[in-house]
């Protein structure tokens, strides 16, 4: 099972790893106050996209590199390590200089010339499962990047469309499991854009850990209605606490079966 170091943090290893910040990244006030609430909350990553890719050509579509100083800002003062999303070839260098990973997201896992792009430099990536890949494709496609030498690949369970309206997407945790094993990568779950609701981001962050999640993506904003994206799943300061206080309890019983499990193990080989 390979561990990725991003400054002095483990991805991969026996501590899983909180990944929160907004949807985009909306001015430096914004960022600044969400970056020192997850930070003391006992998130790990802060994440915020300054190019976004969204449905619509009339949304809003990030600050572009204005967002990336923000990033490099709220990285400095509060010393979280940084993930934002690139989209397109032009804009590598540039991101690469602010932030710590490179998202790769949904619309772009069939991107081959990013992809291998990417597999070029050293920068981590979090490689964002497509809504319509299957387990095979979302592999092969982080196999781009390890073919060229890149292999800080982590892998991100965001979920895919299926005929259930009730959620904005179906969040396939047991892929979970399989491309753990199949790939030996770190895996994310991203219960917000897995669900699109902000009242089962909580339960479906847990169950991600429980299906052997390495950590756990979350968007969150200090007043989800007023959010420039992805609202409806993103959490608020109070919501994201509750999430942190379980998630640290639930590390902490996992932790403890671990334990357990190898100690097991040793007497079983012991014997
Ligand atoms: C995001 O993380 O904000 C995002 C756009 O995610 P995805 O690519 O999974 O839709
Ligand atoms: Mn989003």
């Amino acid at each position: 099972m390979a561990t990725i170091k991003v400054g002095d943090l483990e991805i991969g290893g026996q501590q899983k790893i909180m990944i929160a910040g907004p949807c985009s990244i909306e001015g430096r006030d914004q960022l600044l106050q969400i970056a020192r609430e997850v930070k003391a909350r006992g998130a790990h990553i802060l994440r915020g996209g300054a190019y976004k890719p969204r449905t619509s050509p009339h949304s809003f579509q990030g600050l572009g590199p204005q967002g990336l100083f923000h990033l490099k800002e709220a990285a400095e003062e509060t010393g979280l390590i940084t993930v934002t999303e690139v989209m397109e070839l032009d804009e590598l260098d540039l991101i690469s200089k602010y932030a710590d990973i490179l998202q790769v997201g949904a619309r772009n896992m069939f991107n081959y010339p990013l992809l291998k792009r990417i597999g070029r430099t050293e920068k981590p990536v979090l490689l964002k499962r497509s809504f319509m890949a299957t387990i095979e494709e979302f592999l092969l496609a982080s196999e781009y990047i390890l073919k060229e030498g890149n292999h800080r690949v982590i892998l991100c369970e965001r979920g895919i469309r299926t005929f259930e309206q009730m959620t904005r997407n179906t969040l396939d945790l047991a892929a979970v499991p399989i491309i753990k094993k199949m790939s030996g990568l770190p895996v994310i779950v991203d219960p917000s854009h897995g669900t699109g609701r902000s009242d089962i981001v909580l339960p479906m962050a847990l169950a991600g850990l429980i299906a052997g999640a390495d950590g756990i993506m979350v968007e969150v904003h200090p007043n989800p209605k007023k959010a420039l994206s992805d609202g409806l799943q993103t959490l608020d300061f109070p919501r994201f606490q509750e999430m942190m206080e379980e998630f640290h309890n639930l590390c902490q019983y996992l932790n403890k079966a671990e334990e357990q499990r190898s100690s097991r193990t040793m007497r079983g080989a012991a014997s």
